[in-house]
């Protein structure tokens, strides 16, 4: 979402404790990619909501998301997984800022290689929060979903890629593949026969996707 609605719900969220401010600033100079704080408070009243135990997140950046995940819920245990290895330190270092090593773990490394270990454990999760690359959503959703809990839920971020989806010609033509792979993501996920599907135009578009009973 963008425009005057999107800085209207952005002036209505509450004010943020000191170190998500500094957080949301850190990733705007740094020029790293985090969930939108609208997006964010709208995924941080889902966990209030279902009190997941557990939750397998896809993409930690540098430890944003993860964070504010414990604040909604703070008895939540996060493993969290990232392949770069500079954002992957300085999640580690924010984490550890916070004193909520307790609550989370970063694993460093590629998520499809990491989530099938974690599967062949046969390692259990009540949500799943998929934030990498957008062209491999469809394979993270597939090796993480034996692992989630009936009832549990999946999101995936960034379902509507500013717009593309709709309007895929004004995509840059470096953008167009990955356009073509989330409007196939999206279609392949609201006719999944296991999971019921809402995708919610905000932020950048967010799929719930609750593992049927
Ligand atoms: N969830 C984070 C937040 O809101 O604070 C933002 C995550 S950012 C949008 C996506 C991250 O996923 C990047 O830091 C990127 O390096 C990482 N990533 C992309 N593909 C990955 C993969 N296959 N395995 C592990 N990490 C990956």
């Amino acid at each position: 979402m963008e425009g005057q609605l999107a800085t209207y719900l952005t002036k209505l969220l509450p004010i943020q404790e000191d170190w998500v401010m500094e957080m949301e600033k850190e990733a705007k100079k740094e020029n790293v990619p985090i969930m939108d704080p609208v997006s964010m408070d709208f995924i941080m009243l889902l966990i209030k909501l279902t009190k997941p135990k557990r939750i397998l997140e896809i993409g930690t950046a540098i430890g944003y998301s993860a964070l504010r995940m414990v604040e909604a819920y703070p008895k939540v245990s996060i493993v969290t997984i990232e392949r770069d290895n500079a954002r992957y330190e300085k999640a580690v270092q924010h984490i550890k800022q916070q004193n909520k090593t307790g609550n989370i773990t970063v694993v460093h490394g590629d998520a499809l290689e990491k989530i099938e270990a974690m599967a062949a454990k046969k390692e259990s999760f009540d949500l799943i929060f998929i934030d990498a690359a957008k062209g491999q959503y469809k394979r993270f959703f597939e090796l993480a979903s034996p692992m989630l809990e009936n009832g549990g839920l999946i999101l995936s971020d960034n379902v509507l890629f500013k717009g593309y989806v709709v309007h895929p010609e004004e995509a840059h033509s470096r953008h167009k593949k990955m356009v073509e792979r989330i409007q196939n993501y999206n279609d392949w996920l609201t006719k999944h026969p296991d999971y019921t599907t809402s995708i919610v135009p905000i932020g950048d578009g967010v799929a719930i996707s609750l593992k049927n009973w």
